[in-house]
């Protein structure tokens, strides 16, 4: 079952982004593409989950073939999130 971000969702993390790119507050991978959609995927209560070497786990989305598809967690139940599809799906 996949979820989407909502426009709102969205909106407000591109916002939050353009922010972030003056603050140069830049701790994380800042990409175009994929940080807005993970600080939309942070607003709607989903965190990364990192791997022991402390990087993001990706893999390429099944659906789009792009890379970059993030692993996150939400009520201790993990999800993919693929900044391309906009897409949000059970792990
Ligand atoms: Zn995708």
């Amino acid at each position: 079952m996949g979820m989407q971000l909502s426009q709102e969702a969205v909106q407000k993390a591109n916002e939050e982004y353009q922010v972030m790119l003056q603050s140069k507050e830049q701790s994380m991978l800042v990409d175009s593409i994929v940080t807005p959609f993970f600080l939309g995927m942070k607003n709607e209560g989903f965190s990364l989950v990192m791997s022991q070497s402390d990087c993001m786990i990706l893999r390429p989305c099944p659906t789009c073939r792009g890379s970059y598809s993030g692993k996150y967690e939400r009520d201790s139940q993990t999800y993919w999130g693929c900044p391309h599809c906009n897409e949000i799906v059970d792990d």
